[in-house]
């Protein structure tokens, strides 16, 4: 849909000011459960879902309509006819609604059919077009809406498809992080690479972002310890494929858990309290924030000698490295640190990167 509006002011990411997606009657102190099947594939199984998982205290209902199939002859979604189950599924049990959406056209019978929340999925998100065909439809509508991160781990493809709804006016705007592609999957369908969401998080506090465990596990036992991550991660909130005859579902089946179990993870899941800091966690905080000063201090103390030491083989013409000096000093510092408690690993990749600065310093002294 082309528009003649003027293009809207980019707001920063860190200066968006969003709105809660949560709809009325939905608790905010704890984290918002959507559920339902990956795809709508009849009534009955729509129906006899949605009635399940509402006694298990759901209120979001969430099913694929228009499924994008990697493949061809997969399962692509029932179309319309789904979104009718959906209506029915909202007067019956008066949980909310929420579907996927690819196109300006699945928006306009998305909202025709009175659905409540939209999301796009991982393909469309890294389609910009796509996002912007979704968010010129979006248009003086308001209504959440749920960007699932990019298949692949592209950070600003994320933040852009949330820019072009936001510059489109949409401010219920939430992050649903569900994995990224690997070439060479072993444990998980979708790698988590945690600190996506994380740095997404940074970039935009005021949005709220919630983790899909059945796209990043893939099968049903990595539902659990995937969601339990993400609330250990203070995430607000989870989506998670539910159906009630999983093993007969006509999309993604191995990830799909029926309401029943779906209610046990829920009541197993331990919810971190975020908001509790106590007098003893900010002297700890202190503390940490004091020892940082100190430890910047030393290194740029270490660093001005390092320069020194350059000067000094400059004068003398030496090499700058030397291999036997730094084998020695190496393996020293990573037995003491060993003895201190600390991992093998962890110290040698932060005495390697320390290193590689000395070096960059003392050839920058010898070029001049
Ligand atoms: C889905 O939610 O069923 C789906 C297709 O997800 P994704 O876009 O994350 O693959
Ligand atoms: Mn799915």
């Amino acid at each position: 849909m082309k528009t003649n509006r003027p293009p809207l002011p980019i707001d920063s990411e860190s200066t968006m000011t969003l709105s809660s997606i949560r709809l009325p009657g939905i608790d905010v102190n704890r984290p918002l459960i959507i559920a339902g099947p990956c795809s709508a594939e009849s009534e009955k199984q729509v129906i006899d879902t949605a009635t399940a998982l509402a006694t298990k205290g759901i209120k979001i209902f969430r099913a694929g309509i228009w499924k994008p199939r990697t493949k061809p002859g997969g399962f692509e979604g029932i179309g319309i006819d789904g979104l009718k189950w959906l209506r029915k599924v909202k007067v019956e049990t008066g949980l909310y609604t929420a579907t996927e959406v690819a196109t300006a056209k699945h928006v306009t019978e998305a909202l025709r059919y009175g659905i409540d929340i939209l999301w796009t999925g991982a393909r469309t998100t890294a389609n910009p077009f796509a996002m912007q065909e979704i968010a010129d439809a979006l248009v003086g509508v308001d209504i959440p809406i749920l960007v699932k991160n990019p298949v692949s781990p592209d950070l600003d493809l994320w933040t852009g498809a949330i820019q072009r709804l936001y510059n489109a006016g949409i401010r219920r705007i939430a992050a649903v992080h569900r994995g990224f592609s690997a070439f060479d999957k072993k444990v998980y369908r979708n790698v988590p690479q945690w600190h996506i969401p994380i740095e997404l998080r940074r970039q935009i506090p005021a949005m709220s972002i919630l983790c899909d465990p059945s796209h990043i596990g893939g099968k049903r036992e990595l539902i659990a310890p995937i969601a339990q991550q993400a609330m250990d991660l203070n995430f607000d909130g989870l989506m998670i494929e539910s159906h009630c005859n999983p093993d007969s579902a006509l999309s993604d089946a191995a990830q799909q858990i029926t309401p029943h179990a779906l209610g046990l993870l829920l009541d197993s899941l331990i919810i971190r309290n975020p908001g509790r800091e106590t007098e003893n966690l900010l002297n700890l905080r202190k503390q940490i924030d004091s020892i940082d000063s100190e430890l910047l201090e030393l290194l740029a103390r270490r660093m001005d000698i390092s320069s020194e030491i350059g000067r000094y083989k400059k004068e003398h013409n030496m090499p700058v490295f030397q291999e036997k000096r730094y084998g020695e000093l190496l393996e020293k510092r990573v037995l003491q640190a060993e003895e201190m408690g600390m991992s093998h690993r962890f110290i040698r990749s932060l005495l390697v990167a320390i290193h590689e600065e000395s070096v960059r310093l003392q050839i920058d002294i010898i070029n001049q």
